[in-house]
């Protein structure tokens, strides 16, 4: 008899009628994440996904992968034994032994599928509870507000113990609240901007800007690097690379030096805008942080977002440069962030860029420029790289 995993659901039993949709989408991520480990059984019962492992599959291993997906908001493991009393309550002794070793109190909850069980629910809690405290005379039983509640299922093939659950990685599964293009440099905070949003259902697209030879191959590589790092989460990617040399090379000639920075994001959002409405993804994702930089004021944010449609949506905003950090590392990309290949933003930077500006008055810094036919010559040029899990690891 194999060890379950067991997910509980987060958000979306708030979902009402689209429960079901939500659902299946979570199904299908976490089959996606098992997919390259084994072979596993995946289904759902009552808002909480049971994870069954075939001969042989690794589940310590999916037990790890799986805190990465996001739609669930509880993670645990369950030990599996005969449907018999003593053999029920000498694999909890077993089973258990670290939490209730950690723990000061404890209580059983059982449930039967099972209704041909000889013991009822609540008497099977009490003879494992008794059990348990015979094993570990240190923990207190306490039925009100227990620091462990132990677990036990009884159903069709086989009774299940179950541990303590750890925390599951949150939010909504991915793809269940549309798509976005992220635009990910290869900096400490668009990875955890495209990180964030993803958490909250949105599958992301990531755009590069890349300004070959002003920005080297490698910068390019680090930038794929970070987007693979991002899959465990996001899953499977398709990465847009724009070819940005040309713009740049076009502002530095033909506009006033302390417009350089915000036109040339104006440049990037309406590439990202034609990019979104090509693969129906209704936002653009930055990893802009309010007064981080001088194009992070809102006046300069006002004149970069002119030019869109699409809403701007920027998941740092309010954040802190020292929790954005530590996100980064908690996500696992904050190593390769700080690699030393320059970003495209630094190439021709302003000595004195403008910092509170009206719109009005970048339009007429970029005016010498015909943006139509630049946009469109970068769009001609996008290189489009899969990023996916598997094939790189
Ligand atoms: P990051 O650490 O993410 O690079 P930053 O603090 O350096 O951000 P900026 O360089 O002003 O800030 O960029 C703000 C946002 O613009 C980034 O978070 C990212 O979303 C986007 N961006 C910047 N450069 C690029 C690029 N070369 N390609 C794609 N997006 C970019
Ligand atoms: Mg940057």
């Amino acid at each position: 008899m194999n060890d379950i995993i067991l997910l509980k659901v987060g958000e979306i039993i708030l979902k009402g009628l689209n429960r079901r949709r939500f659902e299946q989408k979570l199904l299908g991520n976490i089959r996606w994440r098992l997919s390259r480990l084994g072979k596993y059984r995946v289904y759902i019962l009552q808002s909480t996904v049971y994870v069954e492992g075939d001969e042989g599959a690794d589940m310590d291993l999916a037990f790890e992968e799986l805190q990465k997906v996001f739609g669930v908001v509880a993670i645990s493991r369950a030990a599996a034994c005969e449907k018999d009393k003593d053999a029920i309550a000498k694999l909890a002794i077993e089973y258990l032994r670290g939490d209730m070793l950690r723990a000061k109190s404890f209580k059983v909850e059982s449930r039967r599928s099972d209704k041909s069980f000889p013991m009822t629910s609540v008497e099977l809690s009490q003879y494992v509870g008794g059990e348990l405290s015979d094993a570990y005379p240190d923990i207190e039983v306490d039925v009100h507000e227990p620091e462990l509640v132990v677990h036990i299922e009884v159903r069709d093939l086989a009774a299940y113990v179950h541990a303590a659950p750890v925390p599951g990685a949150g939010g909504m599964p991915v793809g269940s609240n549309g798509v976005a293009i992220s635009l990910l440099s290869g900096g400490i905070d668009s990875p955890v901007s495209t990180w964030m949003i993803a958490r909250r259902g949105v599958r992301p697209i990531p755009v590069h800007f890349f300004s070959f030879p002003y920005t080297s191959e490698q910068a390019k590589e680090k930038v794929i690097e970070l987007a693979r790092l991002l899959t465990p989460w996001c899953g499977k990617m398709r990465m847009e690379v724009v070819p940005f040399t040309h713009i740049q090379e076009e502002i530095r000639d033909k506009c006033p030096e302390e417009y350089f920075t915000l036109i040339m994001r104006r440049f990037m959002m309406r590439i990202a805008e034609r990019i979104a409405l090509d693969n129906g993804a209704k936002a653009i994702v930055t990893g802009e942080n309010l007064g981080q930089v001088a194009s992070q004021t809102m006046e300069a944010m006002a004149s970069t977002q002119a030019v869109l449609h699409l809403p701007v949506l920027q998941p740092l905003i309010g954040m802190d440069k020292s929790e954005i950090i530590a996100q980064a590392r908690k996500i696992g990309t904050f190593e390769t962030s700080i690699l030393p290949y320059e970003d495209c933003c630094t190439v021709f930077t302003p000595r004195h860029p403008r910092t509170h500006p009206t719109v009005a008055e970048v339009e007429e810094a970029e005016s010498a420029l015909d943006v139509e036919t630049l946009v469109n010559e970068a769009l001609a040029g996008l290189e489009r790289i899969a990023i996916d899990y598997e094939e790189s690891l």
